[in-house]
């Protein structure tokens, strides 16, 4: 069974050859801010190979504090956050758990960035935390 998903206006499409994610984890880092509109972000690692997107992206290229290259891509239409990329890690790209068509399959294993959360903040008590970053999944 293959994982699908789309953006909120459709033209972007992807499907997934992967029954799971190599591992999801919520960030809030000041960047997912921005993306999640003021909450965390809900991010599923799976190897790159496994991908296949159709539709218009845009692509933001910026430096993380860990100083890697980051690509995020778009929808160039409605602006629904699709897709990250490392270019230190060229065989993984993060799927924005939002975009699938079942987030069920999302449920994260850890939040990391918390020193950069507001106070407002909901944590799962039941999930490992990291002040910062931490490492990526193993693939
Ligand atoms: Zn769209
Ligand atoms: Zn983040």
């Amino acid at each position: 069974m293959a994982i699908t998903g789309k953006c909120l206006c459709g033209a972007v499409r992807f499907t997934i050859e992967t029954d799971a994610p190599l591992g999801v984890r919520q960030c809030w880092c000041r960047v997912c801010q921005y993306l999640g509109a003021g909450s965390g972000t809900v991010n599923a690692v799976f190897p790159k190979e496994a991908v296949t997107a159709t539709g218009p992206l845009v692509d933001y290229v910026s430096t993380a504090d860990s100083g890697s290259i980051m690509h995020r891509r778009f929808c160039a239409r409605c602006g629904t956050p699709m897709f990250s990329e490392a270019e230190p890690r060229p065989h993984q790209i993060i799927v924005r758990a939002g975009a699938l068509d079942e987030p069920e399959l999302a449920k994260p294993a850890a939040i990391i960035w918390i020193r950069s959360a507001p106070s407002w903040a909901c944590f799962d008590p039941s999930l490992p935390t990291a002040e910062a970053q931490a490492p990526p999944p193993k693939s």
